[in-house]
């Protein structure tokens, strides 16, 4: 079994030098204990976002590629600090860039994708007894332009490195103790989980739950790398993410999200026939905007309603392009509604039970919250609702289901 262990550290845990310096002191322990160690940074604090408004003064539509070449300056000012830090503590320790340690992608600016890690200069300095520290979120295209692997990437990183280099565990240094059944600064008595699967955890992060990034979740599950999202302030054990076992298909629901951050778009009147969907959301797909929900309802008079949501930052360009189809396709215009929330359970449990579509739609219905839209997946249930009352649904399907005390560990 391999001795080496990935370990990342989020934006939060290395927010100013104190926690730079206790990030250090946590690595140099695992040191001494006889790992070895690559650690992957995020930027520190909210750097990637301060950048991000830079820009925004300068340009509303930026080259992407200077979008790039903006953002992973960032993970370069966090690698050096915290590598300065673990010298401090009197060990050997090295920092690279994406590019340094041969991290390669395709060319989507500011979205990459990772082709192939060549490891041979970690393993070199690995070697030589060094801890090897990585900054997140980069990389670079065969043609050496820098390139980010999208928000959260570092996640990325940390389990793509953790694949390559066959790590032992692919530690994830957070704020939070772990992954919990809802957000604990809504519902009071939500409880961390002590396990979850891939798939529950790719939902949870795709609805909404900012624990980790959802494609770091793909890649995980594909290669099937062990993770250990973990508080950095504290020793406690936090959430491991894994295969699937048994226990976790006795149990509903593991976890409720509410993701606040998507509109719903609905183009009136457009010609019942066959063809149309598949018009708009070829157009809509060329443009590069991802849609999640989509409802569209019968028609009486030979021309329909389609709604579905988008992220609430492609809702401009997603108007646009919805106002082109609907006058190409003779509908009668396009309305959308900020005002929404998508609330969601998750667990795989409801692929060998029944009922929790009800239970969900009861618990809704019992203080009168009406839904919009609704879909569904093998282990999720997601409801569309009225923005200003999705804190009140967490908290009622929280309950419904049992999640505070006594729920699934
Ligand atoms: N710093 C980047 C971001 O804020 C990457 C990361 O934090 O994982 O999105
Ligand atoms: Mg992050």
């Amino acid at each position: 079994m391999s001795n080496l262990i990935v370990q990342k550290f989020g934006g939060s845990s290395v927010a100013n030098p104190q926690r730079i310096k206790v990030a250090a002191r946590r690595i140099a322990k695992y040191k001494k204990k006889g790992y070895q160690i690559v650690v992957v940074v995020s930027a520190i604090g909210d750097q990637t976002d301060e950048l991000i408004g830079l820009m925004e003064q300068i340009s509303k539509n930026p080259p992407s590629r200077e979008m790039d070449m903006l953002m992973a300056t960032g993970e370069q000012v966090s690698v050096a600090l915290l590598a300065a830090a673990i010298h401090e503590a009197g060990l050997e320790v090295i920092s690279f860039t994406g590019a340094q340690v041969g991290i390669i992608t395709d060319k989507s600016h500011t979205k990459a994708r990772i082709l192939d890690i060549n490891a041979d200069r970690i393993h070199e300095e690995l070697k030589k007894g060094k801890i090897v520290i990585v900054a997140g979120f980069q990389g670079v295209t065969l043609d050496q332009d820098i390139t980010t692997l999208g928000r959260g990437g570092s996640d990325m990183t940390a389990v793509a490195l953790a694949k390559a280099l066959k790590a032992k565990v692919c530690e994830i240094y957070t704020d939070v103790d772990g992954v919990y059944t809802a957000d604990p600064r809504i519902v009071k008595d939500a409880r961390k989980l002590d396990g979850l699967s891939y798939e529950e955890m790719l939902e949870l992060a795709s609805l909404g739950a900012q624990v980790m990034q959802a494609r770091s979740m793909e890649v995980a599950k594909k290669f099937n790398v062990p993770i250990h999202v973990r508080s950095s302030f504290t020793n406690k054990q936090g959430t491991i993410i894994s295969k699937e076992v048994k226990a976790m298909e006795d149990v509903l629901v593991s976890g409720v999200t509410a993701n606040k951050n998507e509109a719903k778009v609905t183009i009136c009147g457009v010609p019942d026939k066959p063809g149309i969907a598949a018009k708009i959301f070829s157009e809509l797909a060329k443009e590069e905007i991802n849609i999640d929900m989509i409802i569209q309802n019968i028609s009486r008079t030979g021309a329909t309603d389609l709604s579905f949501t988008v992220m609430g930052t492609d809702l401009k360009r997603t108007l646009v392009v919805s106002e082109k189809i609907s006058k190409g396709v003779g509908g009668e215009g396009v309305t959308y509604d900020k005002d929404i929330a998508k609330v969601s359970v998750v667990g795989i449990g409801m692929r060998s039970h029944v009922g929790v579509a009800a239970k969900m739609f009861t618990a809704l219905a019992s203080r009168g919250i009406n839904i919009g839209m609704i879909s569904t997946s093998e282990i999720k249930i997601s409801c569309v609702i009225k923005k200003k009352r999705a804190d009140e649904a967490v908290k009622l399907i929280h309950k419904a289901f049992g999640l505070g005390k006594g729920g699934r560990k």
